[in-house]
């Protein structure tokens, strides 16, 4: 394969060089100077940091869009690798660098037969993923006004699929993210004296129960959907009952009924709560990312470009969907595609994201190559 070392020095350069969302200023450089190198036109400051390259070919036809994320993550590095980390406390442990390795290979691919290929390709590097912040920026300042795509794929790279293997599901694969918070609100004083306070922990445990209660018994078990605390904050003395107490948490959702009936269910249950011990309760809540929801007709078209090209290659087609939040959700919303999976799972190693110790081996950029320049073949060809 002519690009796997072009590949591996890019994802070692970029993994070297990692950035926090928003400050992707290196890296975008880098692909920028990249894309630039292989001929494409390069647009630069897309939504912050973000980068799009474009390479028209010479016939007229589709505009496939690739799309990977540029950002890593407060994490000081323990890999120990030779190419590690030189910005202490930063590390690419979500493998982006490695997204970004596997869009650049095929766009180095598809510039080396740019004759043989027809319309349009579209190279997305969206900054501001893992706060997903990015894609939306990008959106906004218009990144399809003047260049629609007919297809987009985004890639994340998939640490519980074997590397070598490749996953394709269509439907809705990431979560509704949103979080709330709910402030019980009473009237404090001498924990000796409870029968004179209307007490917000009191509230808040019985909120907290019913919540769970509601969101368990109130759920359609067909569809994964969950509710998770991370905060309670309150008081400041074992023997004084305070005034507040706050609560915060996440809702997973992957359709809008059932996130629309948890918001209702919160309402209630803390409704519940506070009122149970004479309180008040206020609740906010942000609706976070959408779900990304693979395109049915995309998903059944990639799975016919893999199965003429790399018929060896393992397509994993079902029990894909997580609750976590992938904000090319927005991309989705625009434009029809799928986030397709590609396997980073190998024995006797850290197969988490987002940890210290993760890294993506070198067959998941072999692979990810392979199913993008099939998906470019399969479009522009
Ligand atoms: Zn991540
Ligand atoms: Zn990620």
């Amino acid at each position: 394969m002519p690009d796997r070392q072009y590949m591996r020095e890019t994802y070692e350069a970029l993994h070297r060089h990692p950035e926090l969302s928003e400050a992707e200023f290196w890296t975008a450089e880098y692909v920028a100077r990249e894309l630039d190198l292989l001929g494409f036109e390069v647009r630069i400051n897309v939504g912050g940091t973000g980068v799009v390259g474009i390479l028209q070919f010479p016939r007229p036809g589709r505009v496939l869009a690739l799309r990977c994320d540029m950002d890593a993550l407060p994490v000081q590095e323990e890999t120990g690798v030779a190419y590690a980390s030189l910005n202490s406390g930063v590390m690419h442990a979500c493998g982006h660098d490695s997204h970004m390795a596997m869009v650049l290979g095929t766009c180095s691919y598809a510039a080396r037969n740019k004759e043989r290929l027809a319309g349009t390709l579209l190279a997305i590097f969206q900054p501001a993923e893992e706060n997903v912040v990015g894609a939306k920026a990008m959106l906004e300042q218009g990144i399809f006004s003047t260049l629609k795509p007919d297809r987009i794929v985004g890639i994340h790279n998939w640490p519980t699929l074997p590397a070598g293997s490749v996953g394709l599901q269509e439907g809705p694969i990431t979560a509704y993210a949103d979080r709330f918070k709910v402030v019980f609100s009473g009237e404090g004083g001498h924990g000796a004296f409870p029968h004179r306070t209307t007490d917000p922990i009191a509230m808040a445990t019985a909120g907290i129960q019913h919540a769970f209660a509601l969101a368990q018994r109130g759920a359609d078990t067909r569809f994964p959907q969950t509710l998770s605390f991370g905060v309670i904050r309150g008081g400041t003395s074992f023997n004084v009952i305070p005034r507040q107490v706050v609560v915060e948490g996440t809702v997973r959702t992957i359709r809008t009924e059932d996130q629309e009936r948890m918001i209702k269910q919160l309402h209630q249950a803390f409704k519940a709560g506070a009122h149970l011990y004479g309180g008040e309760y206020s609740l906010e809540y942000q609706k976070g990312v959408p779900a990304v929801i693979n395109d049915a007709l995309c998903a059944e078209e990639l799975a016919r470009f893999f199965a003429a090209s790399m018929p060896e290659v393992p397509v994993v087609s079902q029990g894909l969907a997580s609750l976590i939040g992938e904000d090319m959700a927005y991309f989705l919303q625009e434009v029809p595609g799928v986030l397709l999976l590609i396997g980073s799972g190998q024995e006797g190693c850290v197969n988490e994201l987002h940890h210290a110790r993760f890294l993506v081996p070198e067959r998941t950029l072999e692979t990810g190559h392979r199913a993008l320049t099939s998906i470019v073949e399969g479009y522009l060809s």
